[in-house]
């Protein structure tokens, strides 16, 4: 989804900034759940917000993230913040540990809860400022909204075929697919060792030879050539 990965700290990713808000807020509310070792604080400033759309996008964060945790970064945060803000006018954005919802999104888009699997997978990432270019950041959290996600389907979320004309910096569900294909072309560890070089400081354009004997530019033109993936939704 459309989303900020990285803030600046000042913007909102510090939790005092939601304490904040929530204090002067007409309505709010505040839990916290804790379970299998990971914490989510739920804080929720729309009145509106859907009991059912809670309750759906809490089952997400304790199905996904620490699957999403066992496959990259074990070492991710164990505590981590939701924040539905009316002032955030994007769809969701992740930054230091709290990830903030628009809350016109989640009611115009209820069955999206798979936005979840995205966001928190940017805490999975932790990726250095500048680590990683954008595309691949954005296209590593679509690839685990794919392999994760538990609502995709209803949500109507798809993979779009290839079209010519794409690239692989086009990001988000169109970088997803190429690193399908790529796990069901041979290299099936590879999105692994990206996100791994990306957290390290260790990821430069050349790992994809290192890892695959082809850059990412031949790997590309290999996929375009024959696009075809295997691809089920839950
Ligand atoms: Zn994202």
């Amino acid at each position: 989804m459309k989303s900020v990965f990285l803030l600046f700290p000042a913007a909102l990713g510090l939790l005092a900034a939601p304490a904040a808000a929530q204090s002067r807020h007409p309505f709010s509310s505040r839990d916290s759940v804790t379970k299998q070792g990971y914490t989510l604080v739920f804080i929720n400033l729309d009145s509106a917000l859907a009991p059912v759309t809670k309750q759906r996008m809490t089952d997400a964060f304790f199905k996904v993230y620490p699957l999403e945790a066992k496959r990259f970064n074990p070492k991710t945060r164990r505590k981590v913040t939701f924040f539905v803000n009316p002032a955030y006018t994007g769809v969701a954005a992740t930054d230091n540990g709290l990830v903030d919802y628009n809350p016109t999104w989640l009611r115009e888009h209820p069955e999206d809860i798979d936005v979840v699997t995205h966001e928190v997978m940017h805490l999975v990432q932790a990726y250095p400022p500048d680590s990683a270019p954008g595309w691949l950041t954005e296209g590593i959290a679509d690839y685990a909204r794919y392999v994760y996600g538990v609502n995709n389907q209803a949500g109507n979320w798809k993979l779009p075929d290839y079209k010519a004309g794409q690239r692989y910096t086009n990001s988000y569900r169109i970088t997803a697919r190429f690193l399908v294909w790529l796990g069901q072309h041979g290299h099936p560890q590879l999105v692994n060792q990206l996100d791994a070089a990306a957290r390290t400081r260790t990821y430069s354009p050349g790992i994809w030879q290192q890892k695959t004997g082809k850059t990412l530019d031949e790997l590309w033109a290999a996929y375009a050539a024959q696009p075809a993936v295997q691809l089920t939704y839950r």
